[in-house]
């Protein structure tokens, strides 16, 4: 096995079946390993597992609402008796509500809150008993800009996407000892379903981020095939509570 090898691995990808979350699963499947996309829209899935299974992998989706435990803990316990075991969690289901603080309700706080960040812990959890006996595991979760830098219009999606990186970093210090490693990926502006509505809703937003980015253009899902299966992998089996931004720059730029 080479250190990048995914081979009898099995990796369960919330948001799998469409943008970022896709763009990850195909590395992972491209490096070998069988993977389960989880999301609600069966649509957008039957597309994202023909792409999948055309790279020679196993490829499955399983129905889940993250914002319901039960879901969480039963698409990952399907998962785990489709393919009898699970090595590598990607929390990566993910939404936003665009609006200024002082109008936004409790049940829209709540509903962002808990799609990004309280999902991450449902999924964590359930998949946890599964590292353990497979001798060890692999979680990413998926911030954002918006862990570390702020926008008026993204309160509840600053506030978990914040939380998701120290939940990573709780999580790589609790399970280090069963050999779980626990990282947080940070991408820059990437053209999927989210942000083409935000092209729409904030105005000037697509110059800016061109601007912004030294690379000079949009992030492609595809950008974070290769830091998915560095992630998932044993090249990374010392990395546990770090922060990797996938921005073109977008981060560093003074
Ligand atoms: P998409 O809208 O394409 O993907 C979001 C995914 O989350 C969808 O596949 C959706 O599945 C899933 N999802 C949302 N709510 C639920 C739910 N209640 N239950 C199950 N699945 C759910 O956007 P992106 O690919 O851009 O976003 C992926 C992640 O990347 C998110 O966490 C986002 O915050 C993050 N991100 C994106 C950036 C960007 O520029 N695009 C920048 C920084 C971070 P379904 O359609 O089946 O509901």
């Amino acid at each position: 096995m080479t250190i990048f090898d995914l081979s009898d691995r099995v990796a369960f990808i919330t948001g799998g079946n469409g943008g970022i979350g896709l763009g990850m699963a195909k590395g992972l499947a491209a490096a070998g390993a069988s993977v389960v996309i989880a999301g609600r829209n069966e649509t957008k899935a039957q597309s994202a597992l023909s792409e999948l299974r055309s790279l020679g992998t196993q490829a499955e989706f399983a129905t889940v609402d993250v914002l319901k435990e039960d879901s969480c803990h039963e698409a990952i316990q399907r998962a785990v008796e489709r393919f009898g075991r699970l090595d590598i969690l990607v929390n990566n289901a993910g939404t936003t509500i665009r609006k200024p603080p002082e109008s936004l309700t409790a049940q829209e706080w709540h509903m962002v809150i808990d799609t990004n960040l309280t999902s991450a812990f449902l999924c964590s959890q359930a998949a946890y008993p599964h590292m353990v006996r497979a001798g060890g595991g692999k979680i990413i979760n998926i911030g954002s800009m918006m862990s570390v830098l702020a926008a008026s219009y993204a309160l509840p999606y600053g506030a978990s996407k914040g939380g998701i990186v120290q939940l990573a970093r709780s999580l790589a210090v609790a399970w280090a000892k069963d050999n779980i490693q626990v990282n947080t990926i940070l991408p820059g502006w990437v053209d999927t379903e989210l942000t083409r509505n935000a092209r729409e809703q904030v105005p000037g937003l697509n110059e800016r981020v061109l601007a912004r980015t030294p690379a000079q253009r949009w992030g492609s899902p595809d950008d974070f095939a290769g830091v998915a299966v560095f992630l998932a992998a044993p090249a990374s089996n010392f990395v546990t509570g770090a922060v990797i931004a996938v921005d073109g720059g977008y981060s560093v730029l003074a």
